[in-house]
């Protein structure tokens, strides 16, 4: 199948996705594509899939991507050589330098794919894995049948980006309103120790911070003294507060 109209029409939708041109970038996002578009040693399904990752090129994402992204690794198969190069398809990178979220997007069918580059490509894997990336592979079927769809319907979002920023946002595990509701979310946030405290009144089990003594019921709305159970072990007391070992 011929990719070059696809990847034509997804182009200047993202052109006309960027009509309003607040910032003035415009021109300087279009060229960024363009250039990579006349590359003459990417493919097209390169291509089609590069489209697709920048969908919303004016949106202030969380992550960068970068094409073709070369990188140094050990090779855990074979630790008699200091390291080993590989080339990946898209990297994305997010979250803050010092903890930050790889993730290596491949498409399989990219290079002739034999026995011996199935096995080629789970070693990398594996070596990716082992220097804390996460690997996404997509099939170059995936990709036409996905190109496919922004030719059918104007306002299609991709399902690969979609996965993608899924990932991501759950490895970059951000503090949300809704995690924050987790004890363990919670005392990390605050210091104290979060967790299940049950009213001794009327049973009602709530969150609630471990380290305390006393306790007013969220539900009965009387005070309550929160025991030990059998497995907490504390180093000590002050001021009506546990503190655990
Ligand atoms: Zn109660």
């Amino acid at each position: 199948m011929d990719l070059k109209p696809y990847i034509q029409t997804l182009r200047n939708q993202i052109e006309y996705s960027l009509r309003r041109d607040e910032f003035g970038l415009k021109d300087m996002m279009i060229k960024d594509i363009d250039d990579y578009l006349n590359s003459e040693v990417k493919s097209d399904l390169e291509k089609a899939f590069f489209l697709v990752l920048n969908q919303f090129p004016g949106d202030n994402s969380d992550y960068i991507i970068i094409p073709n992204e070369m990188v140094l690794l050990e090779d855990v198969y074979d630790m008699s050589t200091p390291g080993i190069e590989y080339e990946i398809d898209f990297a994305i990178y997010g979250g803050s330098v010092n903890d930050p979220v790889k993730v290596a997007v491949e498409i399989d069918g990219q290079r002739s794919h034999g026995q011996k580059h199935v096995r080629k490509d789970r070693r990398k894997d594996v070596n990716l894995q082992a220097a804390g990336w996460l690997v996404m592979r997509f099939t170059s079927k995936e990709v036409h049948e996905e190109i496919i769809k922004f030719s059918e319907h104007e306002n299609h979002v991709s399902d690969f980006l979609i996965s993608i920023e899924n990932v991501i946002r759950q490895k970059l595990d951000l503090v949300t309103g809704n995690n924050y509701g987790r004890p363990k979310v919670r005392s990390l946030l605050t210091g104290y120790s979060w967790g299940d405290v049950q009213c001794t009144n009327c049973g009602h089990r709530q969150i609630g911070v471990l380290n305390r003594k006393k306790h007013t019921c969220k539900h009965c709305k009387e005070k309550f003294i929160r025991q030990l159970e059998a497995h907490e072990r504390i180093a000590g007391e002050h001021n009506g507060l546990y503190y655990f070992l």
